[in-house]
């Protein structure tokens, strides 16, 4: 019999379990026998596989043809040095598509190790008590407890439960949620049966607990596991446009290869030599490994975000974040501590402190009502008994034990509690006769209530009872405090749960202590141009007050939009009353949470918006940044998310927003960086074709730079800590290219024709001191020509080295930033500096690059001409600082 069909207690039966659940010991036994409930990962290709498709790609395949053409001359023409041209870019294929491989290697891991940071969890029975354990440790037989907004851990039959929904389209498809119960079915049982929960799938309401029955591989879900796993990769804007980039500098160095090919034919250039200068063109202007370091630098960014307790679920997310211009934030639990406490009482028609639990011991209604009105599970966590739920009404019902109420009835039954409903309700059983007890929004319990509580006996709720009642709940909401109402009723023999009618009890005032980060997160936020929206389900004098503490509000006119009201503004209204600079959104719920997102979208805005609950889940998609909370918030808003903030805070959420920031400054560092280096590759070509002097750079140099001397401090900028007046800026135009005329301008015009010049300089200097003049021709092994070309070589890398230094910002001076704030630069300034000294040293060095020691006194010239490099460019960016 398929345990659907089975009556609860046989299927309990059947797997040997009970409704405590199994013991530790058995549970230990179970897991060594049936292996972890995990599913294992299908790698989506073997590493060779993807090694190999590192020399495969599109801008591969065009050096393997380079080089191909450069082996078929060597046979025609032997000893035109096209052999080790051939070699030369062979060596350039392995080693950019090794580097590739490492960088795409190292990102792919970086992703794996975020996601290790949030292991999923699940409530689950052992020895007859309850416990939070790792998902991965369930085993059949277990019995675990689900909630709204809980995965289903394992697949699991419910044996019982109310209002249980699920939405299963992980599984079949259909997005539509299908209500499960835990009576037996009849006949074939297909995997959608009424009473099954499989893994996978997501509870959107009510609770329930399930028998577990088949775990890791074995459930439905890991039998689909490895056709599922397509594991489809997000490509973000960024990614895209540095592909677009990279074909389109690759077609204009093939062109420009071309154009060159022919100039060299019309002016007479050998045939060979000439086709050698096309590859050689071509070789060193196509960008092959700028997509792998963009990769790599989201990638790291998503690390250091990690380490701010911000993870992203996908890359494209971190260059997002860097773009938004406004955060929609909840109040309890991100912007506050979500940790409350008791300080103001209304009992009795009087307004009482707190602070002192003894004084209510009068109001015995009040406290049982505050006791048993609850949504919590005992637990056990760590030897200790602990209560699992929402921290206000752990602290509610610990304030009802301190003014000596005890005792623990079980909860009969309840209508749990929903933003949108604001309230909840339970049914206890005391002294043989049944309770109601109700607490929520006092708008909304007041209205349930047909009389009121005063002293020991009950009195008509009439009007003016009302208004003292909201009036003190002003009082305490102008406080900040979160003011709850509480109700209760005695209910006849099996009445059912109705909410009215009900006797009002009195206001509780709890207060939540904003974040200590916060304000200072908020003032970033102000200063970095991004618009701070509080969007809550709480009363508007407590988001009111709360916003003037936290500095959210500083104007003595905010604007505070009810949900009420919300929904019945038109678009155009509700975008219009958005203009206002200070706004704030009370008694919300998640579907009108929606439509401020989707204004806010409207208006141009990138969003950025929090959420934790199950009905968050759409506003959460809808947003560009969906941020769910890594504490408190349910799987199904994290599943919905684009980013988990690990501790719930606000400011973390803020510190993202820089590094993602961060990223787009650094990807532009380094293409500045990269690019400089190109103009002083290229202008020797035109100055050897144009003025017929001997060639100042051989291809075989360039690829030392392009791929050895320049690559680890490219890097090393895309790894830059975030400068700190990142914040102090507006935030980037959404449409803003990467890659705008200024930083083109600033890489090709000026800083690489200073680079040009200071190579070309060198060059002509080293010939002149060796007694060279215009119009004589050397030969390729004439000691002299290999010295000038050395030094050419030596100046385009130290002046890169200067280089590294001035890109650091495109305005602010290099000297302003510290050199202890990125090891990576100095370690690849270090290399470079290694590599370019074997390259002129080394017998090796000497016999593949073609080059000769110089004149030492030359590195003077060098070095005072790189620095000169520096000194103008600093002198350019200071006068643009000048200027504005
Ligand atoms: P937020 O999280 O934005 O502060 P919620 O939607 O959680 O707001 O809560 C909205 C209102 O619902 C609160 O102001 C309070 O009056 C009421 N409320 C919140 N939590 C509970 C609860 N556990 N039981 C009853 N009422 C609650
Ligand atoms: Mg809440």
């Amino acid at each position: 019999m398929h345990i659907a069909n089975i009556s609860v207690p046989d299927a309990l039966n059947s797997l040997r379990s009970s409704s405590d659940g199994l013991s530790s010991v058995e549970a230990q036994r179970r897991l060594r026998e049936y292996g972890a409930n995990t599913i294992a990962e299908v790698r989506r290709a073997p590493l060779w596989r993807q090694f190999l498709k590192e020399f495969s790609h599109f801008f591969a395949l065009i050096l393997w043809v380079a080089a191909g053409l450069a082996f078929f001359a060597e046979s025609q023409s032997p000893d035109e040095g096209m052999w080790q041209l051939g070699a030369a870019i062979v060596a350039v294929i392995l080693i950019n598509g090794s580097f590739s491989f490492w960088q795409e290697y190292r990102a792919e891991q970086a992703i794996a190790a975020l996601r290790k940071l949030l292991p999923p969890s699940a409530k689950v029975m052992r020895d007859g008590q309850l416990f939070t354990l790792p998902a991965a440790s369930l085993v059949p037989g277990d019995i675990v407890l689900l909630e709204e907004g809980d995965n289903v851990p394992a697949d699991c039959r419910l044996i019982a439960g109310s209002d249980v929904r699920v939405n299963t389209s992980t599984i079949t498809g259909e997005s539509q949620p299908k209500a499960r119960t835990p009576e037996s079915v009849g006949g074939d049982v297909p995997f959608d049966a009424k009473n099954l929960l499989l893994a996978g799938t997501s509870l959107i309401s009510g609770q329930g607990r399930a028998l577990v029955f088949a775990t890791g591989m074995h459930s439905e879900f890991g039998k689909i596991a490895h056709l599922t796993q397509t594991a489809t990769k997000s490509v973000s804007h960024l990614q895209l446009e540095i592909a677009r980039l990279s074909k389109l500098v690759a077609i204009f160095a093939t062109t420009l290869g071309l154009v060159f090919f022919a100039i060299g034919t019309v002016i007479g250039l050998p045939f060979w030599t000439n086709l050698m200068f096309a590859i050689g063109i071509i070789v060193a202007n196509v960008p092959e490994g700028l997509l792998p370091t963009v990769t790599l630098s989201l990638a790291m960014a998503t690390q250091r975000m990690a380490r701010r307790n911000a993870l992203v679920r996908h890359l494209p997310a971190v260059e997002t974040l860097g773009a938004t211009t406004v955060i929609c934030s909840d109040k309890t639990g991100t912007l506050t501590e979500n940790r409350m406490s008791v300080r103001q009482v209304f009992v009795d028609g009087a307004l009482l402190p707190g602070e002192h639990p003894a004084a209510l011991s009068g109001a015995g209604h009040l406290l049982s009502n505050i006791h048993h009105c609850h949504n919590l599970k005992r637990s056990q966590a760590a030897g200790c008994e602990v209560w699992l739920g929402d921290p206000m009404e752990v602290a509610l019902r610990s304030y009802a034990e301190q003014a000596g109420v005890g005792g623990d009835t079980p909860i009969l039954g309840q209508l749990p509690f929903d933003s949108d409903r604001r309230r909840m309700s339970v049914i206890v059983e005391q002294a043989g006769e049944r309770w109601l007890y109700c607490k929520g929004a006092p708008e909304v319990v007041l209205q349930l209530c047909a009389t009121r509580q005063d002293g020991g006996r009950e009195m008509a709720l009439d009007d003016p009872a009302r208004q003292g009642i909201l009036k003190a709940q002003e009082a305490m909401a102008d406080q900040g405090l979160r003011v709850l109402a509480f109700a209760w009723r005695r209910l006849a023999k099996a009445e059912p749960l109705v909410e009215q009618g009900l006797v009002f009890s009195g206001l509780i005032g709890l207060h939540d202590p904003p974040r200590p980060e916060v304000p200072e997160a908020i003032a970033r936020c102000h200063s970095a141009g991004i618009k701070v929206i509080m969007v809550t389900g709480d009363h508007p004098h407590t988001a009111l007050a709360i916003a003037r503490e936290i500095g959210l509000v500083r104007g003595p006119q905010p604007q505070t939009v009810l949900g009420e009201s919300l929904r019945k503004m038109t678009p155009a209204q509700l975008q219009i009353a958005l203009d206002s600079p200070e706004i704030i959104f009370a008694r919300v719920t998640a579907e009108q949470k929606m439509l401020v997102v989707n204004a806010l979208k409207n208006k141009g805005e990138i969003v950025a918006v929090t959420g934790d609950g199950v009905n968050d889940a759409p506003a959460l998609k809808a947003a560009h940044i969906g941020i769910a909370m890594g504490v408190s918030g349910t799987d199904v808003a994290k599943a919905a998310a684009d980013m988990i903030l690990l501790d719930d805070n606000f400011a973390s959420i803020v510190n993202a927003v820089e590094e993602g920031r961060a990223v787009f400054e650094n990807i532009r560092k380094f293409l500045t960086y990269i690019l400089t280096s190109n103009i002083p590759e290229l202008m020797p070509y035109l100055a050897y074709m144009l003025f017929r002097i001997p060639l100042p750079l051989t291809i075989i140099q360039i690829l030392a730079v392009d791929l050895g001397t320049d690559m680890l401090p490219a890097l090393a900028l895309g790894a830059e800590r975030p400068d700190p007046k990142l914040m102090q800026q507006p935030p980037r135009p959404a449409e803003e290219r990467l890659l705008s005329w200024s930083l083109l301008a600033r890489a090709y015009l000026w800083l690489g024709m200073l680079e040009a010049g200071v190579a070309l300089t060198v060059f002509f200097g080293v010939l002149q001191l060796g007694g060279w003049q215009y119009g004589v021709s050397l030969a390729t092994l004439d000691p002299l020509y290999l010295q000038a070309t050395t030094a050419c070589l030596a100046a385009i890398v130290v002046a890169q080295m200067v280089n590294v230094f001035v890109c650091r910002h495109p305005r602010e001076a290099a000297a302003s930033f510290s050199l202890r704030q990125n090891p990576l630069l100095l370690l690849g300034v270090a290399v470079e500096l290694g590599l370019i000294l074997l390259i002129v040293y080394s017998p090796p060095g000497h016999a593949l690059f073609a080059t000769q020691a110089f004149e030492p006194q030359v590195w003077l010239w060098i070095v005072l001409l790189a620095l000169g490099l520096g000194l103008l460019e600093e002198g350019r960016k200071y006068l643009v600082r000048r200027r504005g």
